[in-house]
Order: structure tokens, then C-alpha cells, then sequence
């Protein structure tokens, strides 16, 4: 089992909170966070980089609650953005702008404007002419924007297709032969003050090599670049590191992910960033659904819950894994189902093909390594209300984002006078 969740007496505990007290005060779908474990996993990181005490910039977007992110800022963490909205929430949240990262390749021109007004700690920029752009807007303010280009190491760890990002052909960043000329022509831009060098090559990665060659290319890179007469402070990894979905997964622990830095950086000047979402979240975090139906068709069992796509999509967007388990212990013989939500669509689905023990309708299942990822790309569709959301400290359990209601749903539509 996962750390922070065990069962207890036949029923499942997540911290020293029973699920099923959850369930019957908050409903289901919900997403259940444990702040133990979310602690751990970032004092995890703190730990195994002591020697080059890195700033930690939770990367907002695996789930961005404003409670969420407020444990992380108390906890000494920075952020890594990828909009204005997150900005906002990282503000709200109490989070220091000086630890801000902010990616991504399409910023518009107010999400610019107003993270140079935030005084964020530094932009990572995805394209030449988001270059400009941000030179253009500094200028207009009166402002130097401090900036990373975000280079393409052109490696392909081994993760799905979607969560690949430092391939040729991907969408993000530069190009790393092309870094230098972009970089000497940022030097010589007015509204631009030039601080980092900044790569992310995906996400799910267990495969230490690839971190091993993105390092050591920004490193060269960023070698190169001082010999120029640029001032390189930071070098931002990104994030990356995978988590155990499934038993047979076997994650690299913290330890030697953080060695292979420590090797290309200790005694370097440079200050390292990482970036990292899932590895803090993922395993911090189920949903809980109900069984509302069982159907035997001639060819397969289902198993008909609460929860849909909307509320979790990772089986149906990536095909990933999600560890699904009754919240009472059951001795219930195993039977090979699929497990479905109530929406319209084959491809709604949790788990299919999964052995899984006989369940009955009103019964509560745990789903795992739902903390990233999860609540973060839910939607409406199907006018479902987006689920509740649940912080767990110690023998106690805190909502931190009430389930939708109607009105929620139907705010700001409006029906023409014509109709
Ligand atoms: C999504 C993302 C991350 C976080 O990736 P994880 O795999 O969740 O650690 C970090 N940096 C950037 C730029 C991202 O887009």
C-alpha cells in the first residue's frame, strides 16, 4: 500500500481518518490529500539535495488547490507556473513571487505584463518570439524581465508519447544548437536581464540517464554561455520524476536522482531549480467513488461507479494505471471486470480487465495515486458537478473545495433575448 493510507480493522485509513467518515460526511467522487505524506515527500526532496540545497518550485499545475499550495509555500517551496491564473492562486495562496518560474508556450501579453509586475523569480521562454514579446513588454514597463530560455536537450526518456516534452519535434522550447544565438541576442535586449538556463523533458520518467544527459547538456550549455559574458545563476531541470502506479513500478528514490546533479554541479556556481509535480502529489492523494451498479453482460462484467472521466481522465486520455481498492477489506472472490463511470462516452472508463473482487452496490472503492494530475484536469462535462476536495492532518480531515452545485455550473450563461 501506499505511505499515509492503511486499513485499519477491515476499513481503510488514510493518516488516522477513516475513508468511509469521509465518504458519509462529504460524498463521493471525492479527492482525499494527505498532508503527512505530501510533507514527507517534499522534506524527501530537501533531504536527498542537502548538499546543493536547491530551490523546490512545486510545479502548480499536478494539483493547484490554494490550500495545496499554501502547505507547499509554508514548507519553503517556490512554484513553477504555466498561467496567470496559477500566478494568482500561488499569490493567493500566500506563495512568494521571488520563488515563481513560469513556463509554458503560449503566454499572452497580460500574463506577461502582469508576472513582471509580480516580480517573479524568472520566465522560462519557450520561443523566439515570446523573446521579443517579453522584451517589448519589460521595455513598455520600465521593467528588466529576468528570463531562462527553456532549450530542447533533444532526449527522449521513455514515458507516454503525451508527457514527452524534450524530443525534436516537441512543441517546447529551443533548440539547444540555436540556444547560443538566442541567448547573445537576449544579452544585447534592454527590457531583458538574462539569469538561467531551463529544460523539462517530461513527466513519468524512471529512466535516470535521460536527467543524467539533460544535466550535462545544460551544463555545457551554460559553460559556454559564461565564457560569453553571460551571467548564468540558475540552471531549472524541470520535473520529471516518476511515481509507482502499478506494484511492479520501481521509481529511482530521491537519492539517486539527486546524486546525478550533485555530480554535474557540486562546485559549480549555479544555483539548481527543480520542478517537480506527480512525485510530490501522485501517491499523496485518492479519489473515492461508489459503486452504483452491477451489469453482467455475456462478454464482460462491469463495474458501474460514480466517478467518470470528467472527474479523473488519466485511464482514458494516457491508458495509465490506477490502483483501485474496496474501502472495507473484503474476502469477496476476485473477478475479472471493467470498471466504468456513469458518462457517455467507451472511453470512460478506470480500469478494464481488472481483477478485482466482488463488489455491491453503496460500496466506497479507493482510487490511488489520484493527488496529480487528477482533480487538476477534471471538467464538467456531462453538466457533473467537479468533485469535492479533502486535506487530511493527523485524526482530522479539512474540505478544501466543496463539490459544485448546479448554479456553479450554469454561472455566466445566459440566454438571448431572441429565444
Ligand atoms: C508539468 C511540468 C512539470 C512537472 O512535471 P512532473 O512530472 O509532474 O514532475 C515541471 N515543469 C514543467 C515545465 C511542466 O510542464
Amino acid at each position: 500500500m501506499f505511505e499515509q493510507f492503511q486499513y485499519l480493522n477491515d476499513q481503510l485509513y488514510i493518516e488516522d481518518v477513516s475513508i468511509n467518515k469521509i465518504s458519509d460526511e462529504v460524498g463521493t467522487p471525492c479527492y482525499i490529500y494527505s498532508y503527512k505524506s505530501l510533507k514527507d515527500r517534499f522534506e524527501g526532496y530537501v533531504d536527498a539535495f542537502r548538499e546543493l540545497e536547491p530551490l523546490i518550485c512545486y510545479s502548480a499545475k499536478a494539483s493547484s488547490n490554494i490550500a495545496i499550495l499554501k502547505a507547499f509555500s509554508n514548507l519553503g517551496a517556490g512554484f513553477d507556473i504555466v498561467s496567470i491564473g496559477e500566478l494568482k492562486r500561488v499569490l493567493k495562496a500566500g506563495g512568494d513571487p521571488q520563488k515563481v518560474v513560469f513556463s509554458g508556450v503560449g503566454k499572452t501579453d497580460i500574463e506577461i505584463e502582469e508576472a513582471i509586475n509580480s516580480n517573479i523569480l524568472f520566465f522560462n521562454v519557450e520561443s523566439e518570439e515570446e523573446l521579443h514579446k517579453i522584451n517589448e513588454i519589460a521595455i513598455r514597463l520600465d521593467k528588466k524581465a529576468p528570463i531562462a530560455i527553456r532549450v530542447n536537450p533533444d532526449i527522449s526518456p521513455d514515458t507516454h508519447p503525451y508527457i514527452s516534452t524534450g524530443f525534436k519535434e516537441s512543441k517546447f522550447g529551443i533548440e539547444l544548437s540555436k540556444a547560443i544565438e538566442v541567448y547573445k541576442d537576449a544579452a544585447k535586449m534592454q527590457g531583458i536581464n538574462i539569469c538561467a538556463i531551463d529544460a523539462h523533458i517530461g513527466s513519468q520518467i524512471f529512466d535516470l540517464s535521460s536527467f543524467s544527459d539533460s544535466i550535462a547538456k545544460l551544463v555545457d550549455l551554460a559553460n559556454k554561455l559564461i565564457i560569453q559574458g553571460l551571467k548564468i545563476e540558475y540552471i531549472d531541470i524541470g520535473g520529471g520524476l516518476g511515481i509507482k502506479y502499478e506494484d511492479k513500478d520501481n521509481p529511482p528514490p530521491k537519492s539517486e536522482y539527486a546524486k546525478i546533479f550533485e555530480k554535474h554541479l557540486k562546485d559549480k556556481p549555479f544555483k539548481l531549480v527543480l520542478e517537480p509535480g506527480r512525485s510530490l502529489m501522485g501517491n499523496s492523494g485518492i479519489m473515492t467513488t461508489k459503486v452504483l451498479y452491477r451489469k453482467e453482460g455475456s462478454e464482460k462484467k462491469f463495474v458501474i461507479v460514480d466517478a467518470a472521466m470528467n472527474d479523473l481522465i488519466r485511464p482514458s486520455f494516457y491508458n495509465s494505471f490506477h490502483k483501485i481498492i474496496p474501502v472495507n477489506r473484503t474476502t469477496a472472490k476476485d473477478e475479472v471486470v471493467d470498471i466504468v463511470g456513469p458518462i457517455c462516452e467507451s472511453g470512460d472508463f478506470l480500469a478494464k480487465k481488472r481483477l478485482f473482487p466482488k463488489v455491491e452496490p453503496g460500496e466506497i472503492l479507493a482510487v490511488f495515486s489520484a493527488g496529480a494530475y487528477g482533480f487538476a484536469m477534471a471538467s464538467n462535462y456531462n453538466t457533473r458537478p467537479r468533485a469535492a476536495e479533502v486535506l487530511v492532518k493527523d485524526d482530522k480531515f479539512y474540505v478544501i473545495k466543496s463539490r459544485e452545485t448546479f448554479e456553479d455550473l450554469v454561472r455566466g450563461e445566459q440566454i438571448p433575448d431572441f429565444l
